[in-house]
């Protein structure tokens, strides 16, 4: 019979009652791996109600003790990371290099929050009037919900649960039902770290599920990454319901070419950040804009397309995996026959794509296309396969001019030589994360992701001490002693602060 995943309630893995299972398949293979429970609207209840009592307890634990239990959790994750690999490339199909990545990126935001004492110490004034001092705390919100996409099943989960809970939140946590086994072996993981039960709950399911966690009284915030459309339905509905909320979205991300940039080192990073996870990263370069005469390199940009291939995720020469799903792979189908239908020049097609032996996966080979403008559907939308766009344009002003219409804002790339093009690139451009020289600016956790426009909605981004703050109340506290023969405030304000 297919393995049935649990739900996290309360410290307990226990089996739930609903009459729902999603099935969780290989997407190159297609075989069932398990089956994920739509949680019934009592086991919500349960989750919430679990964390909700925890919280009066882990609100009062020392701020070392919830930093020493995310020590624990690093280093056992450190030790698990070949194994969650292994379940992660099974279920989102990534190669197996690429799975330990999507691991690693996760611990160094759970080695960040063992850091939490620092990240939440508040201010200090001595004499703001006479003998008056204020102080600043930081104290935690409560529960909080976390609601992730499938692309990450590792390092966003760890983007969110490991800092609000060293905080000193408790969390609910409904990741993708897409690829639930990664999370729910992370969850298991943190319980044997020591965590209390109830510090974190893990709720399976879709739509209902999400929507129970905006509307719920007792959820305090609400994390939550994946599309846009989506993002925009959780940020209205999280925040009608009066909660703090940070949705991160989709994204379509340019990479500018100057003439003078390293020739090689600009195509190597255009193969690998527009394929690499076949396209399904928030970070890929979906769109290269070449600019004067570097458009003389697309010919050999697409030789270099044309060598690598997707495969299975324990082959060790695939270059990458498949789409998650057979939709997800048709929604790329379509769009690249939707761009050569608008006069795009499609250079390489890897609709056709097939991979021996695997008859049944998500395949689509790598695709690239030139001549594209920024009226077609291909310049517009998220295509979240390995597919890139190649644009041309005169001069750096004209390439800034592009990027900053667009109404994405999640990072961005300048390939160059020259410090004043890079100096002016960075200091002009609309986008929340810019890597020069480098293909793919995701932050390192003591920064946070700082994704812009209609890549983000909110105001304190992931991680980082963006994160803190989101995950955290201050509570300013001014002080006065009488140890000496002051008098007394009256009325009016200050007068007798003098
Ligand atoms: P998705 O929006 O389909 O799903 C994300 C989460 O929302 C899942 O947990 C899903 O169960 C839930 N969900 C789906 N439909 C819902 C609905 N109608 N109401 C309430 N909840 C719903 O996203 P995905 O396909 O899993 O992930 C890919 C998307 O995530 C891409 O658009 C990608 O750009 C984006 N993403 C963004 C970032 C970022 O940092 N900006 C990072 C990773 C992924």
């Amino acid at each position: 019979m297919t393995r049935r995943l649990p739900l996290l309630i309360n410290g307990e893995f226990v089996a739930s009652h609903t009459d729902q299972w999603i099935p969780v398949t290989n997407p190159a293979t297609q075989a069932v791996l398990c089956e994920a429970p739509a949680a019934t609207a009592g086991e919500m209840e349960q989750a919430i109600a679990s964390a909700k009592a925890a919280f009066a307890d882990w609100k009062e634990v020392p701020v070392s003790e919830r930093a020493r239990l995310m020590l624990r959790y690093q280093a056992l994750l450190k030790e698990h990371q070949e194994e969650i690999a292994e379940i992660l490339s099974q279920e989102t199909g990534k190669t197996f290099e690429d799975a330990k990545g999507d691991v690693w990126r996760g611990i160094e935001v759970a080695e960040q929050a063992a850091n939490i004492a620092s990240l939440m110490m508040g201010e200090t004034m001595g004499n703001v009037a006479r003998s008056i001092d204020s102080h600043s705390w930081t104290q935690p919100l409560g529960v909080c919900a976390g609601i992730t996409p499938f692309n990450f099943p590792a390092m966003i989960p760890l983007w969110m649960f490991p800092l609000a809970i060293a905080a000193g939140n408790t969390f609910v946590l409904k990741p993708s039902e897409q690829d639930p086994m990664t999370p729910n072996r992370l969850a298991e993981l943190f319980q044997q770290a020591g965590a209390a039960p109830g510090l974190l709950q893990v709720v399976h399911g879709g739509k209902e599920q999400v929507d129970t966690l905006l509307t719920h009284p007792d959820i305090k915030a609400v994390s939550f990454v994946g599309s846009v459309p989506v993002g925009q339905h959780v940020y209205r509905t999280a925040t009608e319901h009066l909660k703090r909320a940070q949705c991160f979205a989709g994204a379509k991300n340019h990479m500018v070419i100057m003439p003078d940039a390293k020739k090689e080192q600009v195509i190597s990073s255009l193969v690998g950040s527009s394929c690499g996870a076949a396209g399904q990263r928030c970070m890929a370069i979906s769109v290269a804009v070449f600019v004067g005469d570097s458009k003389a390199w697309i010919d050999e940009l697409k030789d270099e397309f044309a060598k690598i291939r997707p495969g299975a995720w324990n082959d060790p020469d695939a270059a990458y995996g498949p789409q998650i799903s057979p939709q997800a792979k048709q929604r790329v189908l379509t769009l690249i026959k939707q761009g050569k239908e608008e006069g795009a020049n499609c250079l390489l097609d890897g609709s056709e794509c097939t991979v021996d032996g695997l008859p049944d996966g998500n395949w689509v080979g790598p695709t690239l296309f030139s001549g594209v403008t920024p009226d077609m559907s291909i310049y517009r939308e998220e295509i979240f396969g390995p597919v890139l766009c190649c644009v041309t344009v005169d001069t750096l002003e004209e390439a800034l001019e592009l990027v900053n219409n667009s109404p994405y804002g999640n990072g961005t790339s300048i390939f160059t030589a020259c410090g004043a093009a890079a100096r002016k690139y960075q200091h002009e451009v609309e986008v929340g994360q810019v890597g020069i020289n480098v293909p793919i600016p995701v932050p390192l956790p003591f920064f946070s992701f700082t994704g812009w426009k209609g890549s983000f909605y909110g105001d304190q981004h992931a991680y980082g001490k963006q994160a803190v703050r989101f995950y955290t109340e201050t509570k300013t506290v001014t002080s006065r002693w009488f140890d000496s023969d002051i008098p007394a405030a009256g009325p009016n304000m200050s007068i007798n602060l003098k």
